[in-house]
């Protein structure tokens, strides 16, 4: 008997052995059972490299990025019309470390053949990055179909069902970056970088989504990156700022809370929303140096309103993609030890659409920061997906009504009873709740009839710099 297998040490360093196991029979008795290993990796990274040097991709036995853009030179040589795909496959890092790294080679395989398969002799595939497959078909092999058509039916085989080593079924995305020869470039080099651009683009807007290539995405692709280039600056030279927004006892009119809002304003005097650089920041990596940003401004802060004798609440938003990496735990652990903060201070706000990915890691989480005394608020609520299932199932101690049902609240009849609604569940849940954007007497009236705890809006207070914040809450008080 003769077999292969793989084995790991504990460095991670790995060989490839050949397993040989010989009975050993005693007469008729079975006795004992060698077994021979033998280091093959030599062989075997021979085979590896042989394959390279052959235009192969030695996972998946696809085509590889050299043998690729070869094949697209000739057709620019030949002057063939054709278009060009990149398909990357989303959040493929998650299911390595989640699955496990011999399942994601198994998913590559299976990927590489299904698109294979889908594409017959019609085009040429090849694996162009770790989780990145390109591919092109002539135009005139467009005959039954159009692009658009095309692009739905190779999203829909590629991402089916997939079952892996452990048994699990790991729901998979793509997102496709489209090209075309000649319209869009003249060289192989330049076409796959548009599909690069367009595929990129697409990974921007979302999961499963395929785009184009045009001028205008190239050019807003330049402006968001840009952006983000000045982003990271800010982020690194300080240029962003908290801004502080009270949230009041309705019954007393106290200020019994405050919201951490960030303002970025440019040197050059230029202000941006955070409703466009937060989403920007979520997108690219620097969510992170943010987060780690935010919740030491944010312990400054409470050091500042302590100082000032107002021992309240500071409350800073979480977005989904800090939550889903349990780093923000020793973050905001972290910033407190070292500004010598109880976790008393504290609160955070996520909205609902954090439970949708990744319910687990938000319970361990939550349940973390409870036991370190902070308390959480649900943000938005009402314009989710409003599962009521995590109310129950999830330790939150205050839901914030959103703006948007707050804002016609004094004339309409839908808003009103679904403000109702919201306040009687919370009632029964034990769960305060804090109505946001409250610009009118009117609506204060409409709320403090129905029992709402708190408040936060216009009518109290814009958000503004701390100093201000300070002077203005000592006269609340
Ligand atoms: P949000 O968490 O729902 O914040 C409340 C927003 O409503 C703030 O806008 C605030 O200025 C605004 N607002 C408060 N009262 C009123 C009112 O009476 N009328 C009106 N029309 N608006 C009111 P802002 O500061 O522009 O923030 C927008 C969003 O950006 C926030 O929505 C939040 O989702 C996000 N954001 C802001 N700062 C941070 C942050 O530090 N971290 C994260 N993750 N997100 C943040
Ligand atoms: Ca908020
Ligand atoms: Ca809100």
């Amino acid at each position: 008997m003769a077999g292969r297998d793989i084995l790991a040490t504990v460095d991670d360093y790995k060989v490839w052995l050949q397993v040989t196991i010989h009975p050993v029979l005693h007469g008729d008795e079975l006795t004992h059972w060698v077994y021979l290993f033998t280091d093959i990796t030599h062989i075997h990274n021979r085979e590896e490299s042989v394959l390279t040097a052959s235009g192969m991709d030695s996972l998946t036995k696809v085509a590889n990025r050299n043998l690729f853009t070869d094949t697209v030179r000739r057709l620019v040589q030949e002057d063939t019309p054709f278009k060009l795909f990149i398909i990357d496959i989303c959040d493929f890092k998650k299911i390595n470390e989640t699955l496990s790294y011999q399942s994601g080679d198994e998913i590559l395989k299976s990927f590489a053949l299904r698109l294979q398969t889908f594409i017959g002799n019609s085009g040429f595939i090849a694996r162009i990055g770790s989780n990145e497959f390109a591919l092109v078909k002539r135009l005139d092999t467009f005959t039954d179909v159009n692009g658009a058509d095309y692009v739905h039916q190779l999203q829909s085989k590629v991402t089916q069902t997939y079952t892996v080593l452990n048994g699990s079924e790991p729901n998979l995305g793509v997102n496709i970056g489209e090209a075309s020869f000649p319209e869009h470039c003249s060289s192989a080099e330049t076409l796959l970088q548009c599909a690069d651009i367009a595929l990129q683009a697409a990974k921007y807007q979302g999961r499963n989504v395929a785009l184009v290539y045009s001028d205008e995405l190239h050019k807003q692709h330049h402006a968001i990156h840009e952006l983000e280039t000045e982003l990271r600056n800010a982020i690194k030279n300080n240029e962003l700022k908290l801004f502080l927004q009270p949230i009041v006892d309705l019954s007393s009119g106290k200020v019994v809370k405050c919201e951490a809002l960030a303002r970025w304003i440019t040197p050059e005097g230029k202000f941006i929303s955070p409703e466009i650089f937060i989403p920007l920041a979520e997108k690219s990596e620097l969510i992170f140096p943010f987060g780690e940003w935010l919740i030491n401004e944010a312990c400054d802060a409470i050091e500042a309103l302590k100082a000032s004798n107002l021992d309240i609440r500071l409350a800073i938003n979480i977005s989904g993609r800090q939550v889903s990496d349990l780093a923000l735990l020793t973050q905001i652990k972290n910033a407190l030890e070292d500004h010598q903060l109880p976790g008393s201070n504290l609160s955070i706000e996520l909205t609902e659409s954090v439970f949708v990915e990744s319910l687990d890691t938000v319970s361990v989480l939550l349940n973390e920061l409870r036991a370190m005394g902070i308390t959480v608020s649900i943000d938005d609520f009402g314009t989710g997906f409003s599962s009521l299932v995590y109310l129950k199932k999830l330790p939150i101690d205050e839901l914030k009504i959103d703006r948007s049902f707050v804002s016609e609240l004094e004339n309409n009849t839908d808003d009103q009873a679904i403000v109702q609604a919201i306040l009687g569940l919370a009632s029964n849940l034990n769960i305060k709740i804090i109505a946001e954007g409250i610009e009118t007497q009117q609506q204060q009236q409409f709320l403090q009839n129905h029992h709402c705890t708190y408040g936060q809006g216009y009518l109290y207070q814009r958000p503004v710099e701390i100093s201000e914040f300070i002077s203005l809450a000592q006269k609340l008080r």
